[in-house]
């Protein structure tokens, strides 16, 4: 774990039970060898993106998610078997029976994540299912991630990036977290996705969940003590975003985890978690 975010949970000792489970399925994940995808046929694929289909839903892609079947199972595996709390160890091992029955429960358990299906079977233990289905994707995808990025870079060179929505270009998922930062144009702004953490540039003013432009019906909720967060609010659908103003510590804050309390202050405020989180309240 890096200074950054050893000071930052140090300074908020609730999250330590959260950093233990982060750092033991982080841990899983880096021991089982990672398989290899093919790439996606980006090419193929640019009629979608500029139809806003998110590259993981797109046909023409063909992203195949198949080989990270066994990569999840045994990440399972690894979580049911360690030194773990109980609870942990039993969900992972319900799991674990349910992923190892064929490879169809797998295949089916990855449609889940993805967000293409309901999940069989297993419906108790859902949440930590999708939860490591992205931990491990993460990992599996990051080449593919890597060349969508750059893909998206180039196209975005001769212009604007065309995607510009307010959903993940790669998983489809809304937003939880949001980054102000500057460069030689002044003002950026872009959005994290808490699912498959892709990062993409979005309007500096205006909500991703609804489109609501209406300055009037948007606002920013201070927070005491935490001068480099806030929360960007929308009067007209009552979503968030946790947004960190500033640069460097992208780990610490645009990490969902790491901000789960700013979540709590805004259900006090009435306020609705548009944004897709992998962690419950
Ligand atoms: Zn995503
Ligand atoms: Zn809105």
């Amino acid at each position: 774990m890096d200074e950054a975010l050893q000071r930052w949970i140090a300074a908020h000792p609730y999250l330590k039970p959260l950093a233990r489970f982060q750092a033991a399925v982080d841990e899983a994940v880096a021991a089982v060898p990672v398989p290899p995808l093919a790439p996606a046929r980006l090419d193929a694929y640019a009629e979608d993106h500029a139809a806003g289909v998110p590259l993981l839903h797109s046909a023409a892609a063909a992203v195949d998610l198949a080989p990270a079947g066994a990569q999840l199972a045994e990440v399972v595996a690894r979580l049911a078997e360690g030194p773990h709390p109980e609870k942990l160890r039993a969900d992972a091992e319900a799991l674990r029976q349910l992923l190892r029955s064929s490879p169809d429960a797998r295949a089916a358990a990855l449609a889940f994540v993805r967000g293409d299906a309901e999940p069989a079977g297993a419906v108790a233990q859902a949440g930590l299912l999708r939860f490591l289905g992205w931990s491990a994707l993460r990992a599996t995808l990051a080449p593919v991630l890597g060349a969508y990025a750059a893909w998206r870079a180039a196209a975005a060179a001769g212009g604007e990036d065309p995607w510009r929505r307010g959903e993940c270009p790669t998983c489809g998922a809304p937003p939880p977290l949001a980054q102000l930062s500057s460069d030689e144009q002044g003002r950026r702004r872009t959005l994290t996705c808490g699912c498959c953490a892709t990062t993409w540039a979005f309007r500096r003013t205006g909500c991703p969940f609804c489109g609501n432009e209406s300055l009037e019906r948007l606002g920013v909720l201070e927070l005491e003590g935490e001068d480099r967060l806030r929360l960007d609010t929308c009067g007209s659908c009552g979503g968030y975003l946790k947004t960190y103003a500033g640069e460097g510590e992208e780990r610490v804050f645009l990490a969902d985890w790491t901000t789960l309390h700013l979540d709590l202050v805004a259900r006090e405020r009435g306020l609705k978690r548009a944004g897709a989180s992998l962690y419950d309240l």
